[in-house]
Parts: structure tokens; C-alpha cells; sequence
């Protein structure tokens, strides 16, 4: 492999450009000059790009359009056309640069994940071309958010999804530098578009980064952050708008835990459902979560009550899960309701979940007790509660969900 270190060049640069980036003619071309200028100092660079933003939306309403629940195959179909076209636009982009670039879909650059289609697995990398033409003098330019599977059908790797594709081709090319560009400048202490006191965070842990971004907090696609604390890729987030330095994402270090909260996130893209009067046996649990499971759905809170009055026992059991998976949970859930015999099912799509994530949780008392005060001064009810050692996270009414989140962040970060 003639990367950075071997050859001449002085680094191998991922840069990955997301949705608002890309957004219009002009910021394309304004990506193609931030790509020329590292050139000019001899760095190889891979460019990931989105699709423009609103576009994945857009083919999604479309595809509804059609039929509420299209399969997912050829959602993956559909959707993939967003990046291709942004691909070929960023190379026309450098080509008016005079730039030698060439752009390659995922399956292209040798992206092969497993057959979930919407929600599909990089299984492994094989970037020989990626590597060939790098090596020609080429700026390759790679469609983020897809792949292909090894019977050759197109996939799609969850939205916000080319933060993964730019993760994963850092590691499997051995980059020096992956950068992700974004809309803000970083990563901050909550989302800096809801509160407006949120400060810009210099570093952060893979673990901290891990819970905001699965949390609600989209400035970085969760499994992106998972593969890079697995493949040890360090990255920065920044700003395509500027030249402003980014927030540092990498492996805990010491004094890291001295700050008990990084951020505060919320997420809003959450639905409850409750099984009322699910019959309380052993197996009944498993067999629910068994074949939501089986359709892969994620399940992230469970919490089950014993529900009183006479007869058999029975508990009414919550679960959260995606918005978008709900139509499809619908199904699963009539699936199973004669089997089960659960009384009915309560659908919910008016929560939120908020959340404070820090490591220094860990050895700091007393956090809980601070956050549940707050919410209860601003009169917002909590229907839900879990915890990790580095999170606490509640279901509150999705319309006081801002206002708790601006109080939240002022008790502890501001
Ligand atoms: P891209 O299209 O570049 O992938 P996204 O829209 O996916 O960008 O993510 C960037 C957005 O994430 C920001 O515009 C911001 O509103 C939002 N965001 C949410 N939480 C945070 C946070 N803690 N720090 C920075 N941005 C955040
Ligand atoms: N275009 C995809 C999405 O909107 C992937 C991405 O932007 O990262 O989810
Ligand atoms: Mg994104």
C-alpha cells in the first residue's frame, strides 16, 4: 500500500462533508477548494460526501407516496441516489479546479456490509481501487451512507450514515486524519441551535460522544462513533464554514472525569408503547422482545408495571423505540397479540428523551437527585428513567422538551 507514510505525499486525509455542506451549487464548490488547498500541500484525500441536504427526506416522502411501508430493499435502492449524485457534482466540482478526482459509489470503493437493508453492517472494507487511484493522483470522492452486499444488492447504513462510511475507510486505509465536517463548529455542550448557551467542546471521549450521538444528539451518527472507539480512528469535527478548530474525539484520558456533565442531549425522534395487561409469565418478555428483535427494531427503554385487580396476573409493559420503526412495530406487535394475549396496545409519539452524559458521573455523587429537581421546578412530569454509569436519561412530554432541556443545561453547564 503506498499510503502517506510510505510515499511522498505528507498525509492521507479523510474528509467527510455532510448534508448542509453540500447543500447547493456553491457550497460544493467551496468544499472542492477547502479539497484543493490541502492538495496543494501534497495530502491525499478522500472525500465522503451526503446527499444534499433535504434530499434523503425528500425521496423518503416520496417513497411514501407510493406506499407506507415500501420494503427496505428498495428504500436502499431509492435512497442511495441522494450521495451519488453529490459525488459526481463534487468531482465536476475539482474538476473545474483542475484537479484530477474521480468519484466511486460505496460498492465502488469496495464497501461490503451484511443484508439488513436501511440499517446494514460494514462487514469488511476491500478499497483496492480507492488505494489505485489515490496512488494515480486522484482525489477520490466516495458516496457516504452506502453499500452493497456480497450478493451485489444495494444497502444503506441508517441515517447519517456517511459519518460511518468516512469512519470505517479511515480505518480500513489507515488515514493520518479524519475530519468531519459539519454545520457547526463542533461538538457542543447540547445542541447549540436549541440552547443558546451551549458551549463548544475542545475534546470529548468516544464513550461521552457515544451517548450524546445515540441519544438524540446528531451532529455524529451513533455506530460511527461505536467503530471508531472499536478501530481506535481519531476524529475531528468542524465547521465547512470556516477555519475554526473542531472538537477532538478520541479515548478517555485522565482529567477527563473531573467534569461531571459534557452534554446534555435530547432526543425527539422517540415513540412509546405500552402493552397494557401483558400476562405475567416467564417467556412472555422474551417472545415480545424476541420478535421485535427479529425485526430489527431497537428497543432502548423497558419498563413494566404490575398492574393491579383481580384474576391472573398481569403487567403492563413500555418500550421506546424509533419513530419511524412504529408502523412496522405495529405490525409485529398484532402479530403476536392473539399468541400473547396482551389487552391492547398504546402507541405514543408525543415524548422526549433527555439526557445528561458525562464520565465523570462515575465518581460524582448526587447528579440524579440535581437533575430531577430541575425538571420538577419547571413542572415537567418524567415517565421513564434509566441510567448508565455515564448517562441518566428520562421520557418527559415531547412539548416541554426544549424548555427542560435549556434548564437542564443551565444547572449543570452553564
Ligand atoms: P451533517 O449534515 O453535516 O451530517 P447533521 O445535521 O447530521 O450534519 O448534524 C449537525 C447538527 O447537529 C447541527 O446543525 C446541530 O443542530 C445538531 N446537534 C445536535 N446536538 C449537537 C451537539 N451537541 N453539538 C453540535 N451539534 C449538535
Ligand atoms: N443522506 C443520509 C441521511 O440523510 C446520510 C447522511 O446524511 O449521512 O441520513
Ligand atoms: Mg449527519
Amino acid at each position: 500500500m503506498a499510503n502517506a507514510r510510505q510515499s511522498n505525499f505528507m498525509a492521507l486525509i479523510v474528509q467527510k462533508y455532510g448534508g448542509s455542506s453540500v447543500g447547493n451549487p456553491e457550497r460544493i464548490k467551496n468544499v472542492a477548494k477547502r479539497v484543493a488547498k490541502y492538495r496543494a500541500k501534497g495530502d491525499q484525500i478522500v472525500v465522503v460526501v451526503s446527499a444534499m441536504s433535504g434530499v434523503t427526506d425528500n425521496l423518503i416522502k416520496l417513497a411514501k407516496e407510493i406506499m407506507p411501508l415500501p420494503t427496505e430493499r428498495e428504500m436502499d435502492m431509492l435512497l442511495a441516489t441522494g450521495e451519488q449524485t453529490t459525488i459526481a457534482l463534487t468531482a465536476m466540482a475539482l474538476h473545474s479546479l483542475d484537479l484530477k478526482a474521480v468519484s466511486l459509489t460505496g460498492s465502488q470503493a469496495g464497501i461490503v456490509t451484511d443484508d439488513v437493508h436501511t440499517k446494514a453492517k460494514i462487514q469488511h472494507i476491500a478499497p483496492k481501487q480507492v488505494h489505485a487511484l489515490l496512488d494515480a493522483g486522484n482525489v477520490v470522492i466516495v458516496a457516504g451512507f452506502q453499500g452493497q452486499t456480497s450478493a451485489g444488492h444495494i444497502t444503506t447504513l441508517g441515517r447519517g450514515g456517511s459519518d460511518l462510511t468516512a469512519i470505517a475507510l479511515a480505518a480500513a486505509l489507515k488515514a493520518d486524519l479524519c475530519q468531519i465536517y459539519t454545520d457547526v463548529d463542533g461538538v457542543y455542550t447540547a445542541d447549540p441551535r436549541i440552547v443558546p448557551g451551549a458551549r463548544k467542546l475542545d475534546e470529548i471521549s468516544y464513550d461521552e460522544m457515544l451517548e450524546l450521538a445515540s441519544l438524540g444528539a446528531k451532529v455524529m451518527q451513533s455506530r460511527s462513533v461505536e467503530f471508531a472507539k472499536n478501530f481506535g480512528v481519531i476524529f475531528e469535527v468542524r465547521s465547512s464554514l470556516n477555519d475554526n478548530p473542531g472538537t477532538i474525539v478520541k479515548e478517555e484520558t485522565k482529567n477527563m472525569e473531573d467534569v461531571v456533565i459534557r452534554g446534555v442531549s435530547l432526543d425527539k425522534h422517540q415513540a412509546k408503547v405500552t402493552l397494557v395487561a401483558v400476562p405475567d409469565q416467564p417467556g412472555v418478555a422474551a417472545r415480545i422482545f424476541k420478535a421485535l428483535g427479529d425485526a430489527s427494531i431497537n428497543v432502548d427503554m423497558i419498563v413494566q408495571n404490575i398492574s393491579h385487580g383481580a384474576g391472573k396476573p398481569a403487567t403492563d409493559l413500555s418500550f421506546t423505540i424509533d419513530k419511524p420503526d412504529l408502523l412496522k412495530t405495529r405490525k409485529v406487535i398484532d402479530g403476536f397479540k392473539a399468541e400473547i394475549g396482551y389487552r391492547e396496545a398504546i402507541a405514543d409519539e408525543n415524548i422526549g428523551k433527555l439526557s445528561i452524559v458525562g464520565v465523570g458521573m462515575r465518581s460524582h455523587s448526587g447528579v440524579a437527585a440535581k437533575m430531577f429537581e430541575t425538571l420538577a421546578r419547571e413542572g415537567v412530569n418524567i415517565e421513564m428513567i434509566s441510567t448508565s454509569e455515564i448517562k441518566i436519561s428520562v421520557v418527559i412530554e415531547l412539548t416541554k422538551g426544549e424548555q427542560a432541556m435549556k434548564a437542564v443545561h443551565a444547572a449543570f453547564l452553564e
